[in-house]
Parts: C-alpha cells; sequence; structure tokens
C-alpha cells in the first residue's frame, strides 16, 4: 500500500469540507476554520454533478483559484472531483493534491477510460468513489483503469448506493459492498464519506461509526461555515464546530498485533451486524410476498396449508442444511417459525376478524 499514512498522519484519516466552492470567502472561512481544527486535508467540489439541471453545478474553473488560496494561507492539501478530461487538466494545472471521481463517473467506463488516459505519467492520490450501483465488478474496474495508466497512489470511497426504495438514509451504505471490495482489493485504501449516505448531519454520526468498525481508513465528511445557507447538499452539511465535536465522539479502536483483538472482535460484529440487518430485510421481503399469495388463495378460494408445498420447502432445505455444514436443527426451527408467520399471515388475510 502507497503511504498515505505520510499525508494524512494516524487514522482515521479526515478530508473536510464543503460540498461546493460557493464564493472566495465561504471557502477560505471555512477552509480556516477547518484548518484550526487540526484538520489536514481540504474537499471542495468544483463542477458539481446534480442529478437535474436547473440545480447549483458548480462555480466551474475560477473555484481553483479560490483552493490555491487555501492551500497557500492554511498549509492544508487540497482535493476536488474531477469528471472529465478538461477538469483533469485545470485541476493539474492549478497545482489541486489529491483528485477523486465521483459516483456518476465511475459506473461509466468510458469515462473512466478518458479520464485514466488523460491521468497517464501523473503522481498525484486518486480516489474513486464507488458507482451509483452496488457493482463491485465495476467498482474495480475502475480502479483498473486508472493502475493499467500507472496511477500508483490509489485509494476508494464508499458513499453509498442510489435506491429505489425509500429508506432512510440518502444512499443505502449497502455495508456488504465496502467489506467485499476491501476483501478483494487488501492493498488500497478505503475512505467512507457518511455525508452522502447520510443526507442528513444527524446520521453522520452513527455511519461513521460503523465506518471505523469496519475499519475504514478514514472519512470525508462535508464541512460548510453556514450549513444552512449552503448552495448544494444543505442538509448533510456541519460546521467546522460541529464536525471537531463529531469527531471526537467516535471511538477508533486500535489493532493489536496478535490473535482476536477488540477490534477484531468489533470488526466481526459489524459483519454480523451487516447479515443480521439483511436478514431483516429478507424477512419482511419474503412476508410480503407471503401476504400477496394469501391474497390470491383467498380469490381463488384455496386452503391456506398446501401441505405438499410445505414438504417440497423443508427437503429442499434440509438437504441444503447437509451441503453447508448447517446443522438441520437450526434449519428446521427456522424454516418452520417462517412457515408459521406466512400461515397467520394468510390466515388473517383470508379469515379476517369480524
Ligand atoms: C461530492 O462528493 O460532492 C459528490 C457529488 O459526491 P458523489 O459523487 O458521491 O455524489
Ligand atoms: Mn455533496
Amino acid at each position: 500500500m502507497i503511504d498515505f499514512k505520510q499525508l494524512f498522519g494516524s487514522r482515521p484519516w479526515i478530508i473536510a469540507g464543503p460540498c461546493s466552492a460557493e464564493t472566495q470567502e465561504q471557502t477560505l472561512k471555512t477552509a480556516k476554520e477547518l484548518a484550526a481544527n487540526g484538520i489536514k486535508v481540504f474537499r471542495a467540489g468544483i463542477w458539481k454533478p446534480r442529478t437535474r439541471p436547473g440545480n447549483f453545478e458548480g462555480v466551474g474553473s475560477e473555484g481553483l483559484d479560490w483552493l490555491r488560496t487555501v492551500k497557500n494561507e492554511t498549509g492544508m492539501l487540497v482535493s476536488t472531483e474531477v469528471a472529465n478530461v478538461k477538469h483533469v487538466y485545470e485541476s493539474l494545472k492549478a497545482g489541486i493534491d489529491i483528485i477523486w471521481i465521483g459516483a456518476r463517473t465511475s459506473a461509466n467506463p468510458f469515462a473512466m477510460q478518458e479520464l485514466a488516459d488523460s491521468l497517464k505519467g501523473v503522481d498525484i492520490p486518486v480516489f474513486v468513489k464507488n458507482p451509483v450501483n452496488p457493482d463491485v465488478d465495476l467498482w474495480v474496474g475502475a480502479i483498473e483503469r486508472l493502475e493499467d495508466a500507472g496511477i500508483k497512489q490509489l485509494g476508494l470511497i464508499h458513499r453509498g448506493f442510489s435506491s429505489y426504495e425509500k429508506i432512510l438514509y440518502r444512499n443505502a451504505p449497502i455495508w456488504q459492498m465496502p467489506i467485499e471490495i476491501k476483501r478483494r482489493r487488501p492493498d488500497l485504501p478505503l475512505i467512507c464519506d457518511p455525508s452522502h449516505i447520510a443526507g442528513k448531519r444527524e446520521y453522520l454520526l452513527e455511519i461513521s461509526q460503523k465506518a471505523l468498525d469496519l475499519n475504514v481508513d478514514g472519512l470525508m465528511i462535508e464541512s460548510h461555515c453556514d450549513p444552512e445557507n449552503a448552495w448544494s447538499d444543505a442538509k448533510q452539511q456541519l460546521t467546522p464546530q460541529a464536525l471537531k465535536e463529531m469527531l471526537e465522539q467516535l471511538v477508533v479502536r486500535e489493532i493489536s498485533p496478535e490473535g482476536i483483538s477488540p477490534k477484531l472482535l468489533d470488526e466481526l460484529r459489524a459483519k454480523i451486524d451487516v447479515l443480521d440487518d439483511m436478514l431483516i430485510d429478507l424477512l419482511k421481503k419474503r412476508m410480503n410476498i407471503s401476504e400477496k399469495i394469501g391474497l390470491y388463495k383467498k380469490e381463488n378460494q384455496m386452503a391456506v396449508l398446501q401441505p405438499h408445498r410445505w414438504d417440497t420447502i423443508i427437503n429442499k432445505y434440509m438437504m441444503m442444511a447437509g451441503e453447508n455444514n448447517l446443522s438441520r436443527e437450526l434449519i428446521t426451527k427456522i424454516f418452520q417459525a417462517i412457515h408459521q408467520e406466512s400461515i397467520n399471515i394468510q390466515d388473517k388475510i383470508i379469515n379476517p376478524k369480524k
């Protein structure tokens, strides 16, 4: 792994700054407050990928001068998002220290290839956000294009995934994705962007803590000197002071050299939590389908219990239990409970209480 530690200092590495550079005053004021709180790497969007036209799309190249001023006046390293070849050339010309590629861009192999070609021979850190869709191969593929172009200082940013279903957060974290990318590419640093997962500042702490417990290397968090009046992503930004207070609340568990350390235990528990969340989600989906079957049975005058169907289910899972080294007793209990709940749900539909 490249020595990002030299850039960022100890874990967790923090990249902070506004969603967008709006004015020179706002950029510099935010940067100075962050620097005073010990932040070493500043972020600000100059070109903003907005889903629909008409929203603030960034100040463009003019903002690069403001970032240069931030660098000169605070000593922080500065970073911004690039989405096309022009952005790359202008950022490099302006002396931007770190660039990242956004979620809409990393989902597009043509765009990724063009960016990779334009970055040939460049030696600055490049972070790649996860694509908007949860496709780990697409994410790895984006990284491979940059590696093929000779980029050495590569990192990953987990920022969550678009979801059709209404969810609590703005973007679904799908924690198994950062776990899987870390398994596939343990050599690359991984940081979490809780801001774009959360969508609202109140969720930033819980998401950041979860990410740290999954052993991410750092956090990219949006911070603005006047969040309420931010021109983009107002609800998810924190003042530099609020960011400082949030960071102080995070528990960073250090790795001990051998055996099951408390750190490893927390990591394993965080993984279990992710799987348990998935179980709940799957059970909810299963019961919703069961309800639909109940309606069908009611309309077609069918009995709730169809014994041959139940026999098929239980036989199949008994066999799978054996193949997967799971105890038959456990699988029987689980499926009996699930089946019983389905029957109860369907019974309520077919025989509603008067
Ligand atoms: C951002 O970091 O401001 C941004 C637009 O991120 P994403 O690509 O994750 O939406
Ligand atoms: Mn943003």
